[in-house]
């Protein structure tokens, strides 16, 4: 069951059983998150240029800046109620750990980075990719993870900004290792869907989704993703990098991504009404009317007290059918060995 389905089951439950009619339910009720503010975060600026072309012509920080600003246009223009902020709108240099404090401080609901990838002396390596928090798993991956978070060394007093951090050992990326990434999910979806958008073009290699102790990404505390549009290096890629229609089209992919991920994250779920879910567990009864949350109830939620006569009857689940519910009998009865079925009027 996906987690936004979970997460409001238990709200509709827990209504429940606070507010004593068992008949005041929630048929219909927003889920998940609610897409208020997006943060858009081109890669690199002022000093630091990011990847350069081989001639020298076209810079990492103008291509994602042009992407970027177009993409926050299309969001504006379709959901004028999204706020949408740009770490920066200018060319201007702008500290890592900065461009998650906007984020962070603007209580954004989403952050996406945008960077354009190189290799050295190797024009075979082309494609997009969009990276999530964590810790790199190849070397290669390692090697993205270093030149992104290398630009730290261009910022004062980077050593107590990111505490102790070098970007260039592998051993300063143990930290992330550790990390519980609390969006994890969120981030893979959006990620997902960037990357089956940026497959019909124009760069069509579809390098996937990778994971990566990203500086940028680390303090963020949304659903974050940095997404790598197309190699410099490649002579195809960057043909479509100084397009100005093909940026378009790129910018186009992410938004419709966002677009998806807004519909997915915001869905409003409809359930059957109490009477047609008469199925429960019971799983005891008593004569004393015990709150939520109590010991008795061994830590197993939702369940819900029906007064009947002098007890009361507490109950776990509401289900459609007797099928429905014995498949969650084995998990009730591992609290309550005794748990039946049974069907409320
Ligand atoms: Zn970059």
């Amino acid at each position: 069951m996906p987690f936004k389905v979970r997460r409001f089951l238990l709200f509709v439950f827990l209504g429940l059983f606070s507010g004593h009619n068992s008949l005041t339910i929630i048929a219909k009720e927003q889920v998940g998150l609610q897409l208020k503010t997006i943060v858009i975060d081109p890669g690199h600026g002022g000093k630091d240029a990011g990847c350069v072309s081989r001639d020298g012509k076209t810079l990492e920080k103008d291509v994602v800046l042009d992407v970027a600003l177009q993409l926050g246009k299309l969001i504006k223009d379709k959901y004028p109620d999204i706020k949408v902020i740009y770490t920066r709108s200018t060319d201007k240099f702008i500290a890592l750990d900065q461009r998650a404090a906007i984020a962070n401080r603007n209580n954004a609901d989403l952050f996406i980075s945008i960077h354009v990838n190189s290799v050295k002396n190797n024009n075979a390596a082309k494609g997009t990719e969009t990276w999530v928090m964590g810790m790199h798993k190849s070397e290669s991956n390692f090697e993205v993870c270093k030149q992104e978070n290398s630009v730290i060394v261009l910022e004062e007093d980077y050593g107590s900004n990111y505490q102790g951090f070098d970007p260039k050992n592998p051993e300063s990326y143990i930290i992330f290792s550790l990390l519980q990434n609390a969006h994890l999910e969120q981030s893979l979806y959006l990620a997902d869907k960037i990357q089956t958008q940026f497959s019909k073009g124009p760069i069509k290699k579809d390098r996937g989704i990778k994971q990566g102790g990203l500086l940028v990404l680390w303090k963020c505390t949304m659903p974050a993703v940095l997404t790598e549009i197309g190699f410099m290096s490649n002579s195809e890629d960057l043909k479509s990098l100084r397009s100005a229609t093909q940026r378009q089209k790129m910018a186009n992919g992410i938004f419709q991504a966002v677009q998806q991920y807004k519909q997915s994250f915001e869905t409003v779920v409809e359930l059957p009404s109490p009477a047609q879910r008469p199925y429960r567990i019971q799983i005891f009864a008593s004569s004393k009317k015990i709150a939520p949350g109590d010991p008795s109830f061994k830590g197993l939620t939702p369940c819900e007290g029906i007064a009947s006569g002098s007890i009361y009857k507490y109950m776990y689940g509401k289900y459609t059918s007797e099928e429905e519910a014995r498949k969650d009998l084995p998990y009730v009865r591992r609290y309550f060995p005794e748990a039946y079925i049974t069907k409320v009027k």
